[in-house]
């Protein structure tokens, strides 16, 4: 009778034991599938600049005669592998914070120093189509992170705002507390983004417009970037947008507590 009550005992542990098993194989099977997509993806991307490349190596060698050309094609393919140098910089990034886990070692970081570091970043970019960026960090606030990967992750919004906005155009880069958290915004007045594609931009390699991204140079990585680092900062990513008004991205992300007085 003991052994029939073990045994009757152990028949639900075993269902359950298969069911994590089960799961398990599901998780291994979608990763499996995920990394596939993504080395399939990373493929895609390389081949465009280095058929460009080859290509643009053939037509200067072709107009050796022909100083004017060369330095027409000479220049594209300075910009391709500008390009190749870009995509392999983010696959970099995204590779040091994709798993998403919470950081080692994570240390005092003021907001208001990452937001000025990631406008010092694309002033450059905004100057060339004479956009202003402003600044309005309400509440002074310190976050517990890692500064270099913070300001990576508001850069990737600011360069975005100014990559997808008219000239002339204006963003607004606003740092506020919100209870225990600290909402960095960056908005603009550009394109905007529709319903249907707001949630997937968050994607690696998503693009709302591949060909012209194309040609803006966008890699589809950064979003994805600078969600990974929310998410391994214990926060997060939002994103307001009307199409044709403009977009506000906001990074949310937990306030430090204060440090213990006398604390060593
Ligand atoms: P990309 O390198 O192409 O900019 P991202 O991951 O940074 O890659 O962004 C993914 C896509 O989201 C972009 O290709 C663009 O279509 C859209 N997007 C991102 N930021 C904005 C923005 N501020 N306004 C409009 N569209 C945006």
């Amino acid at each position: 009778a003991q052994l029939r009550h073990l045994s009757a005992r152990a028949a639900p542990i075993g269902a359950r034991f298969i069911l994590l098993l089960a799961d398990d194989r599901t998780d291994e099977i979608r990763l499996e599938g995920v990394r596939r997509d993504f080395v399939a993806n990373v493929s895609h991307e390389l081949k465009t600049p280095i058929g460009a490349v080859t290509l643009l190596a053939d037509a200067i060698d072709a107009a050796a005669d022909e100083p004017e050309r060369v330095r027409a094609f000479a220049n594209r393919l300075m910009v391709e592998a500008a390009r190749l140098g870009a995509l392999t910089q983010e696959l970099i990034d995204l590779s040091r914070v994709q798993d998403d886990d919470p950081l080692d070692d994570p240390e005092r970081v003021q907001v208001d120093a990452v937001v000025d570091r990631a406008i010092d970043a694309v002033r450059v970019a905004a100057e060339a189509k004479r956009i202003r960026i402003s600044t309005r960090v309400v509440d002074a606030a310190t976050v517990l992170g890692d500064e270099s990967m913070l300001v990576m992750a508001l850069h990737n919004l600011v360069a975005n705002a100014v990559q997808y906005s008219p000239e002339g155009s204006h963003v607004g880069v606003g740092a506020r507390l919100n209870g225990d958290l600290v909402e960095v915004s960056v908005t603009d007045k550009g394109v905007g983004i529709a319903p249907a594609d707001a949630d997937r931009v968050f994607e690696r390699f998503y693009r709302v417009d591949p060909a012209r991204s194309r040609v803006t140079g966008g890699t589809g990585l950064g979003l994805s970037i600078t969600k990974h680092i929310a998410v391994s900062h214990g926060g997060e990513v939002q994103l307001w947008s009307k199409p044709g008004q403009g977009s506000t991205f906001t990074l949310r992300l937990p306030v430090a507590q204060p440090e213990a007085q006398g604390a060593a």
